[in-house]
């Protein structure tokens, strides 16, 4: 026996130590974060990383909507795509309808207030949900360095919302319904 044999025994220790940062796999986009540090309140749906991450984003958007209509309505936007790619199981799809409304009704994203009731009316539960996502908020925030979020934001809520092309009948159909209820009730 040489000192070598022993030492190779002893080389077999785990290398995965505690030093590896934690990370996270998000349940709604499948985005794998470092996992934020401290309490961080998490939107139904996501992990906090990936909602911090959101927050971090759009925080000057948040800054500037209250002086701003057309920041506002990009807020707004942001706000439902994200709330669309963080479907909670078992919840209406109002967010996806919302995006279908803004994306393919042309309507006013700054009418989301006045429709959430006719939106929440109209959502349809939907059994099923996108396997994969085109763009996350990871994909969104790596990008922010180079193209601003009025370019950003517009593309990604198409992205989402063409993901979720297996629903689009129902969820047109929702929102043709809230719109309807909104030609009526004037
Ligand atoms: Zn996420």
């Amino acid at each position: 026996m040489s000192d070598a044999d022993t030492r190779a025994d002893t080389a077999t220790a785990d290398p995965a130590g505690p030093e590896r940062p934690e990370t996270e796999v998000c349940p709604g986009c499948g985005a794998v974060l470092v996992a934020a540090p401290g309490p961080v309140t998490s939107s139904p749906g996501a992990s906090p990383s990936c909602t911090s991450l959101f927050e971090v984003t759009v925080r000057g958007l948040r800054e500037d909507a209250a002086q701003d209509l057309r920041t506002a309505a990009l807020l707004q936007l942001a706000g439902d795509a994200y709330a669309a790619q963080h479907p909670v199981a078992g919840e209406p799809a109002a967010a996806a309808v919302r995006l279908c409304l803004w994306l393919e009704r042309s309507t006013d994203p700054l009418r989301a207030g006045e429709l959430a009731g006719r939106v929440a009316d109209a959502a349809p539960r939907l059994a099923t949900r996108p396997v994969r996502w085109t763009t996350t908020v990871a994909d969104l925030a790596a990008d922010l360095d180079v193209v601003d979020l009025p370019a950003l934001v517009p593309s990604w809520a198409d992205a989402v919302w063409a993901d979720w092309g297996a629903a689009h009948p129902a969820v047109r159909a929702a929102a043709d319904v809230a719109m309807a209820g909104s030609a009526a009730g004037r």
